[in-house]
């Protein structure tokens, strides 16, 4: 328990420091290597300390055209509590990419490592589209957990080639997911957020069992109160919903992480922004992230730490 409160203050304390203007690193910038444990310095020792504790970048896979899908990591290699976030799924909504800039300039504190994909659709991002370039929804092709069948509810994914939500021909049909499962499956993530935009809402993975719903309950709470500027509502039902072949759900129920999807950019904001200048790709995006950056990291932040306590207790 004491462990696990050290951890939640460590994890506290470094969401603060990242948060003190002047004191985050550049979005882009490399995590500064904290010193290694005593004992004898050989040019070797030195060397793969630098290695473990030096940001890395992976290649997860490439998409449809080839680009290149990169996963970066902050904090030591062998720290045990692993952490996830995706910056974007769907092409057309590139405000989680901002999301995950900001993150790269915290340091996580010690025991924890947290990789962070700018874009999994890279070709959708150059298009601009929802959907891959074969027209698939990738947030409608991961595997069903149970091997549950696809839901009629609308939004829920589409069978038609074509509409925005088509599912493809079947689970990780697509290169971009399969990459990322394979990614997911090579490592142990406590937890993990996939964002997109817009609703303000937090959607933690369908779950029916109370223990893990309640879970979620408190995880998503977690993440609301700490906000400051608009809280996210959760939008789960223990009964009424359907798998519908999106990431949080395979996560959870494939590799046993806390997931969630996040919906930055609450309605109203972009409802405004929408009557000033009426345009799709602004309906989804902010104008100006910064506000909404500030407002997003610290529930990040918070949800994250909440989830570490829980797997400390495990
Ligand atoms: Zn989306």
């Amino acid at each position: 328990m004491l462990r696990a409160r050290l951890l939640l203050a460590a994890a506290a304390a470094a969401v603060l420091v990242a948060l003190l203007p002047g004191t985050a690193q550049g979005a882009t910038g490399p995590v500064t290597p904290t010193p290694a444990a005593p004992g004898p310095r050989t040019p070797d020792s030195v060397a793969r300390a630098w290695r473990a504790e030096a940001p890395a970048t992976v290649v997860v896979g490439r998409s449809v055209r080839g680009r290149l899908i990169v996963a970066t990591r902050q904090g030591r290699a062998d720290a045990p509590y692993v952490l996830l976030v995706l910056g974007q799924m769907h092409g057309s909504e590139p405000r989680g990419r901002a999301v995950v800039a900001a993150v790269r300039g915290l340091a996580p504190p010690a025991q924890v490592q947290v990789w962070t994909i700018s874009t999994m659709n890279p070709d959708g991002a150059a298009a601009g589209s929802r959907t891959n370039a074969r027209g698939v929804d990738l947030n409608r092709n991961f595997p069903r957990p149970g091997g549950a069948p696809p839901s009629r509810l609308p939004f829920t994914g589409s069978g038609t080639p074509g509409a925005a939500t088509y599912r493809g021909p079947h689970p990780l049909s697509e290169p971009e997911t399969a990459a990322l499962d394979r990614f997911l499956a090579a490592r142990r993530f406590v937890a993990s957020a996939n964002l997109h935009s817009f609703m303000g809402t937090v959607i933690p993975a369908r779950v029916t069992d109370r223990p893990s719903y309640a879970t979620y309950k408190r995880l998503c709470r977690t993440f609301a109160a700490a906000q400051p500027r608009r809280r996210y509502r959760r939008l789960a039902n223990r009964l009424f919903d359907a798998f519908t072949g999106e990431q949080e759900d395979h996560q959870h129920h494939a590799y046993g992480t806390w997931a969630v999807c996040v919906e930055v950019f609450p309605v109203l904001a972009s409802f405004r922004q929408h009557l000033c200048a009426p345009s799709v790709f602004w309906r989804f995006n902010p104008r100006d992230p910064t506000p909404w950056i500030d407002n997003d990291l610290p529930g990040l932040a918070a949800y994250f730490a909440a989830a570490l306590e829980l797997a400390d207790r495990r």
